[in-house]
């Protein structure tokens, strides 16, 4: 498949000047993009498409899918689908449903780089960065697998990988991703998250237009460094200064994203400290009790230390929920995702 055109990963642009180097017009392109993120899986199924340009596909190009290895839903309603990858890798998305639409949880790597302590993903280390196009056909893949049920309208990018680690395959996805021609959704309803690689993140937001959610889950460099080893390389202070410079667009906030473990992390001082961290910024906090794992070292914290973290944050003015992660039950949940479907497949 190698010399073969990957056409999901083609943009407008691209696909008109293909399409005139074979001679045809085009608007052809538009065409044929638009079966191709409504989900089409062949050639044949274009029936606007001449027989002539058709064949030209087929012999010049390819779409490319996913292949669904395993699905399970958990008791909360979320459900977590493994994807296989052309080398027999594999990946894993989450769809949450919310009130009137799904969120789908979006992986960008197999595995990450990251080494983050209380995540089973970082636990692996890094495989490979996804291609564009297996980071779009998660999308259509999760699309087709919901049908007509509810729309997927938001996206995260808080599954497998550190998304900033690919910078390039990520952006081209998300270009595609919003464009009007291609799985047109509103920037305003995609979010990507990350543990703070500081440079790449004002990079990010002159790039493309998103929400950007920031993985905290200390509030100074000394815990933050015995969690998350990213911290030795951007410690705080640098992260907060990338943070103030992302073009964040009128009347959006960042999201903090703040790992709640048991006698770590998670006391009445901490909480102080992260409200002093991140004064002045129009941000929201979103707080996530961590769901145990007998791989992980962690215990979750008592609802009482999470309500009392919280309300010392509502003092201090800041918008802070408190966000249950889905799936636990299912190994769905944030940092629970290993991408080794054998684990999950009842026996
Ligand atoms: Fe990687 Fe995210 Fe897990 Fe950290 S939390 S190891 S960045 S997947």
């Amino acid at each position: 498949m190698s010399d073969l055109i990957n056409l999901k990963e083609l943009t407008q642009t691209d696909f008109e000047q293909l399409m005139v180097s074979w001679g045809q017009a085009p608007f052809r392109a538009r065409q044929v993009q638009k079966w191709l993120f409504k989900g089409a899986t062949e050639f044949n199924a274009m029936t606007d498409i001449g027989k002539e340009v058709r064949h030209l596909l087929q012999e010049k190009s390819y779409i490319s899918q996913l292949a669904l290895l395993a699905r399970r839903r958990s008791a909360d309603g979320s459900e977590k689908f493994s994807f296989g990858l052309s080398d027999g890798e594999v990946i894993e998305s989450v769809l949450i449903p919310e009130n009137d639409h799904y969120t789908l949880c979006l992986s960008s790597q197999v595995g990450c780089a990251q080494g983050c302590r209380f995540c089973l993903t970082g636990r692996r280390g890094l495989t490979r960065n996804l291609s564009p196009a297996e980071i779009i056909n998660q999308v259509l893949a999760a699309r087709s697998l919901v049908g007509k049920r509810q729309a997927i309208s938001n996206l995260v990018f808080m599954g497998m990988g550190e998304p900033l680690d690919n910078f390039a395959n990520l952006v081209k996805a998300l270009t595609i991703i919003l464009a009007p021609w291609g799985l047109n959704f509103s920037y305003r309803r995609v979010t990507v998250s990350t543990v703070g690689l500081a440079p790449l993140i004002p990079a990010l937001g002159h790039a493309i237009r998103v929400n950007l959610a920031v993985s905290l889950n200390a509030p100074n460099d000394a815990l933050r460094s015995q969690l998350m080893p990213v911290n030795r390389k951007y410690p705080l202070a640098q992260i907060i200064e990338a943070c103030r410079a992302f073009p964040l667009p009128p009347h959006r906030r960042i999201t903090f994203c703040y790992v709640l473990l048991q006698g770590i992390n998670d006391t009445p001082s901490h909480a102080r400290e992260l409200s002093r961290l991140l004064q002045g910024f129009r941000a929201k906090i979103n707080l996530i009790p961590f769901n145990p794992d007998s791989c992980l070292p962690f215990k979750r914290p008592t609802p009482e230390a999470v309500l009392a973290f919280q309300d010392i944050l509502i003092q201090k003015h800041y918008t802070t929920l408190i966000r249950e992660s889905r799936g636990a039950d299912i190994s769905a949940a944030c940092g629970q995702l290993a991408g080794e479907v054998q684990r999950d497949i009842p026996p």
